[in-house]
């Protein structure tokens, strides 16, 4: 290496270093995520570049942290409101100075981040694109040190994209008002067109493309006909109990329908559909993404400006639109990069749906939305790897099919024992027929149908004829579908009619050898049991279930407390994290991944004593498998007394001491020991509040919870007209549910 390539080496890596240390800091993540390092220092280098990542890949990311690496304010673009404020939110809770400008802020609020941008106190602000044009702003950012500008979801600016915005457009002079200032442009979407259309609408120069890969290994994918649509749904979604999970249907009628029966099985289900009044629409999406219903059924409408990453599953009850829209669509499961099933339900009579709903298209249109159905029908019957298919279709390839995170590697399919026979069948009896008939009607010539069309047709004279009467009706259509896949037969025109193609008449005269799948034979009890096996995966090693559930309460509730959403407060990776490992001191909840500084400081002693409880009631190991602890003894300040500080805790709760007396000789905080006090009353059925709750207001509190129940803090909060404090109600509720357990 070169002198100089040596020192631009050396560069790279401290900037590099520079730029981890800031992910460990502010997001307590150890490791950048593919393409992120690269995509970082283009920014720190200050050369434009075009990041494609797929979603979940992390693209906020890659602007987020060079933030805080370099001098001065960073300007995020970004198209919508409700997801503005939710990263800004997501940002402060790690302790990063961040703001946005848009319509729904005040003036004075306005003018608080005009202040911070002007003082310097700020490192990201987020605007949306027509608010930049507006020539105050920009006026304001001229005068002020901007490091770089990002544009989020930048196919909004390509005619090409899904998602044109015509205000996009107007971001072509970012170029001349900001001459000597880096662009960086983000996006999901994968294709060329678009991508190019990008870099000439953003005029953006020489940039660095950095084009990650586009396969989710954390997602699991399968393909299943319907036969039992509520069944099919209801297996996976009891795959995922108390899990959150979006189920997509084509109509308004069927999410209806879905979310209706769904909640008659005594699932928590809601819909979602344009049909619905804005303000239930949005409140049902609310509840989902905060954990209150674990369900949301969807039609297409939702989707756009909801980042929830904790998505465990997504079914699509019926045909999606394209391969685009499905990749897009599923792509919704598992944005933390945990394990997440994708599960796609279809019937070819889903067709028809689409084109009735297509019906007051311009032909043109309807053609080509047509054709993009049947590719989504080529990938239901193709049975190759599902991960390949998907990423071909994106122009990449992955080498080695997933292993088993789709139902073709798992297993869930064999192949048929004499393809050759079988195809031999059904093409000989496509010909015999002419060539003049649809899938369904030749299969009920092969099954050998008493079908009135097929007799007044005369075909059951055929000698084709109930040839394979042994299957089911189902089993050859999907052969007919799968042979169809591989361009052993095609269908043409509006009917759809089955016809030969070249390599068809090869099979008949023995020349080629089709490949056929059924579904393998095993009782359904197996089937379920190893499917939830294989999609379970390993993220739930040595985590304790129980804690975990307990700590996704108290998450709920911090969220509700501090008004932010519940993956805001901690994903459920870190919430796996600390149900694995279980941290006695807030030197080793730093090593679970996604705490950072700033929430361990704000959050660290309410999580550590309610792990610190929770082991202590249920007799479990702490700091298990953490780097430090297993070579060195714990701290003896505050872990080694961790246990001890809970035990402490309770006996001075025995001898009738508040709250606050317990805090002030413990040297705690109030809401440390109120964490301790809800164990405390668990532990020892307490059912009488008032040794700390003063009388009258446990009177309040009570029949708030008459009203409203007391499953959660926040219906009973405002029930009391927001006046009571959260500590107050919390330690009444836990009473409370002492009481009814008793009872
Ligand atoms: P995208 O915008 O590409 O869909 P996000 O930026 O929303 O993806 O990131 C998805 C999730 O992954 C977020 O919860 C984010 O905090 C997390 N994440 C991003 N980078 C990392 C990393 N290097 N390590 C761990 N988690 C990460
Ligand atoms: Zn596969």
């Amino acid at each position: 290496m070169s002198e100089s390539g040596e020192s631009t080496a050396r560069l790279n890596a401290s900037k590099s270093d520079a730029l981890r240390e800031a992910i460990e800091e502010y997001w307590g993540y150890d490791d950048f995520r593919p393409l992120q390092e690269a995509a970082m220092l283009s920014v720190v280098e200050e050369r434009d570049s075009l990041v494609v990542l797929p979603t979940g890949g992390g693209k906020s990311l890659c602007y987020q942290v060079p933030a805080l690496t370099m001098e001065g304010l960073a300007v995020v673009v970004s198209p919508l409101i409700s997801l503005m404020k939710d990263q800004v939110d997501a940002l402060r809770a790690n302790g990063i100075a961040a703001a946005y400008l848009n319509s729904t802020l005040s003036w004075d609020e306005s003018r608080e981040v005009f202040d911070g941008m002007r003082s310097g106190a700020l490192t990201l602000l987020y605007v949306a694109p027509e608010r930049l044009m507006n020539s105050y702003l920009l006026e304001q950012l001229v005068k002020t040190n901007v490091s770089f500008i990002a544009i989020d979801e930048a196919h909004c600016v390509s005619m090409w994209g899904h998602d044109f915005r015509p205000q996009y457009r107007e971001l072509k002079q970012i170029r001349e008002v900001f001459p000597n200032i880096a662009l960086h442009a983000y996006t999901a979407t994968a294709t060329e067109q678009v991508r190019e259309d990008i870099v000439n609408q953003l005029n953006l120069s020489d940039p660095e493309i950095l084009v990650g890969p586009f396969d989710r290994p954390n997602l699991s994918y399968s393909v299943e006909q319907i036969n039992d649509r509520i069944q099919q749904i209801r297996s996976v979604v009891d795959r995922h109990p108390d899990e959150s999970g979006i189920v997509y249907c084509i109509s308004r009628k069927e999410v209806e329908n879905v979310s209706n029966t769904l909640n008659e099985f005594g699932y928590r289900a809601l819909p979602y559909h344009a049909g619905l009044p804005d303000d239930v629409r949005s409140a049902n999406q609310d509840a989902f993404i905060q954990d209150q219903v674990e369900i949301i059924v969807a039609t297409i409408a939702f989707g756009m400006g909801v980042d929830k990453p904790n998505v465990r599953y997504v079914v699509h009850a019926g045909l999606p639109k394209s391969l685009e829209n499905y990749q897009q669509e599923s792509g919704r499961a598992g944005r933390d990069n945990l394990e997440a099933e994708c599960c796609l339900l279809y019937s070819e009579g889903d067709i028809f749906s689409w084109e009735r709903i297509l019906s007051d298209q311009p032909d043109a249109v309807r053609q080509v939305s047509m054709d993009s159905i049947r590719a989504i029908l080529g990938y239901c019957h193709a049975y190759l790897c599902r991960h390949q298919q998907l990423v071909a279709h994106f122009g990449q390839t992955l080498e080695e099919s997933c292993g088993h995170h789709c139902d073709v590697c798992r297993g869930d399919y064999e192949l048929v024992e004499d393809p050759l026979v079988v195809s031999q069948k059904i093409i000989s009896s496509v010909y015999r027929q002419d060539q003049r008939f649809g899938t369904s009607y030749t299969a009920a010539v092969l099954k050998g149908s008493r079908d009135k069309k097929v007799l007044a047709n005369g075909h059951d004279q055929l000698s084709t004829y109930g040839l394979l009467k042994n299957e089911s009706l189902a089993a050859i259509r999907n052969w007919i579908n799968q042979l169809a896949a591989q361009h052993y037969l095609k269908k043409g025109g509006e009917y759809q009619l089955v016809q030969i193609t070249e390599s068809g008449w090869k099979v008949l005269k023995g020349e080629l050898t089709p490949r056929l799948i059924q579904p393998r034979v095993e009782t359904s009890a197996e089937r379920a049991q190893r499917k939830s096996r294989e999609v379970q995966g390993d993220a739930w090693e040595g985590v304790d279930q129980n804690l975990f559930q307990h700590l996704r309460t108290l998450r709920a509730e911090m969220a509700e407390e501090l008004v932010l959403k519940p993956y805001m407060v901690f994903s459920d990776e870190t919430l796996r994290g600390l149900a694995r490992h279980r941290p006695s001191s807030q030197e080793n909840l730093l090593q679970i991944k996604g705490v950072g500084q700033k929430k361990c400081q704000d959050y660290g002693d309410r999580v550590l004593a309610e792990i610190d409880a929770w082991c202590d009631t249920h007799e479990l190991d702490q700091d298990v498998d953490l780097k430090q602890a297993a070579a060195r003894p714990k701290p003896a300040t505050k872990s080694k007394s961790a246990n001890a500080q809970a035990k402490q805790a309770f006996e001075l709760f025995a001898e009738g001491k508040t709250e606050s007396q317990i805090a002030d000789e413990m040297g705690r905080a109030i809401s440390t020991v109120n964490g301790y006090l809800t164990s405390y009353i668990e532990q020892e059925n307490v059912t009488d509040a008032t040794p700390w709750v003063d009388k009258l207001i446990v009177g309040r509190i009570e029949s708030a919870i008459d009203e409203v129940g007391c499953d959660r803090l926040k219906p009973i909060y405002e029930q009391l007209g927001e006046d009571v404090p959260y500590e107050q109600i919390r330690i009444v509720v836990a009473c409370r549910r002492q009481r009814e357990q008793e009872e």
